[in-house]
């Protein structure tokens, strides 16, 4: 499947490539939408992660189909024909500063793979070489997809680095807001979503949310939100994940003294937020934003998904076949679903064995 531009979609057959040097082809068993997918169809790419024309779909599991032959100088390949992977949808460089300090998701040429919706995907050397990722056994293909949007969550709350039990604030009930409030829930964290949406809201219950808070899309609901607080005057922690200024906005003055804003839901090119410097500065209000993930928290993720957590129920909302992408993204327009997983030809439908 092939992005052309904005809300243009091409089904396009093309012979399944032989991969090269260095190169892995796996062979996709299920792909799962997302947000970000939503976003770049309707804006037709994306300045870092996709540009026009060029395949589409960014999360996904399958089976290593074939390896082409070891690139020179380089170490035996981890993986064989037969082995179920995960391919992350980045490739750092290893060397650069940023690779050197741990902080790969800024490398200076990091790379970006699309392809996921797709029957098969040929992944390029340098993913071969840091990017593929063992798929945990009995874990299913669909669900082993949520190891990108949750590996960003993971990414983000160690920037987070909660060091005691907080109350936090979670403003967003989507498939990220939702990992959030459960992998918080779970580590014994008080969290309150905030969302228009009553049906997200009630998934956020369901995720272990303590309280949730019905909010209009427009912002202006920090005050609202902050009433919730246990303690009454915000929360140690609030996490902004709709990639809306209002809610960039809310996030920052829902925070309490000595709190934290994280600042999660990339914005479009050019946006800028005002703040509020007499509460930043007298009630020393950290910021800190988080971008994509790394390869530590994509490990992270699948060990987390493999040890069985509850968001994949919630979040895998139906299944589609390669051909239905774009119906998929309308219903996620449409709030009927939050991810949908595209099951190409061949591969085995995962309805009623994911877990
Ligand atoms: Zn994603
Ligand atoms: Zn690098």
């Amino acid at each position: 499947m092939y992005l052309a531009g904005p809300e243009r979609l091409e089904l396009r057959r093309v012979p399944v490539p032989e991969p090269g040097a260095g190169e892995m082809l796996v062979r996709v068993d299920a792909a799962t939408t997302c947000g970000t997918d939503v976003k770049v169809y309707r804006r037709g790419g994306h300045p870092r992660m996709l540009c026009v024309p060029g395949p589409f779909g960014h999360e996904m599991a399958g089976t290593v189909a074939a390896l082409g032959p070891p690139a020179a100088g380089e170490p035996l390949p981890r993986f064989a024909a037969g082995d179920r992977v995960v391919v992350a949808n980045s490739a750092a460089c290893g060397i650069c500063e940023w690779c050197r300090r741990g902080r790969e998701n800024l490398c200076a040429t990091l790379a970006y793979l699309n392809g996921a919706f797709a029957e098969y995907l040929l992944v390029p050397a340098r993913f071969a070489r840091a990017s593929v990722h063992r798929c945990p056994a009995g874990l299913a293909p669909a669900v082993a997809a949520l190891a990108e949007p949750l590996a960003c969550v993971l990414h983000g709350l160690e920037i987070a680095a909660l060091e005691r039990p907080a109350e936090v604030a979670v403003y967003g009930a989507g498939p990220i807001g939702l990992l959030f409030v459960e992998v918080l829930a779970s580590r014994g964290h008080h969290v309150v979503a905030a969302d228009p949406n009553p049906g997200r809201l009630d998934a956020a219950l369901g995720l272990g949310a303590a309280t949730v808070v019905q909010v209009s899309r427009d912002g202006g609901e920090a005050e609202r939100v902050r009433q919730r607080a246990p303690t009454g005057d915000g929360f140690d922690l609030a996490v902004e994940a709709t990639g809306s200024p209002a809610a960039w906005w809310d996030t920052l003055a829902s925070a309490r003294p000595g709190g934290t804003a994280l600042l999660f839901g990339g914005c479009p090119p050019g946006t800028s937020v005002p703040l509020d410097t007499h509460r930043l500065h007298y009630s020393e209000i950290t910021v800190k934003s988080a971008y994509h993930h790394r390869p530590a928290t994509f490990a992270a993720a699948l060990a987390l998904l493999a040890g069985g957590i509850a968001a994949p129920a919630v979040l895998l909302s139906g299944e589609r076949p390669l051909a239905e992408v774009e119906a998929a993204l309308c219903s996620m327009m449409r709030k009927e679903a939050f991810k949908v997983v595209i099951v190409p030809p061949g591969a085995e439908s995962t309805a009623g064995h994911r877990r």
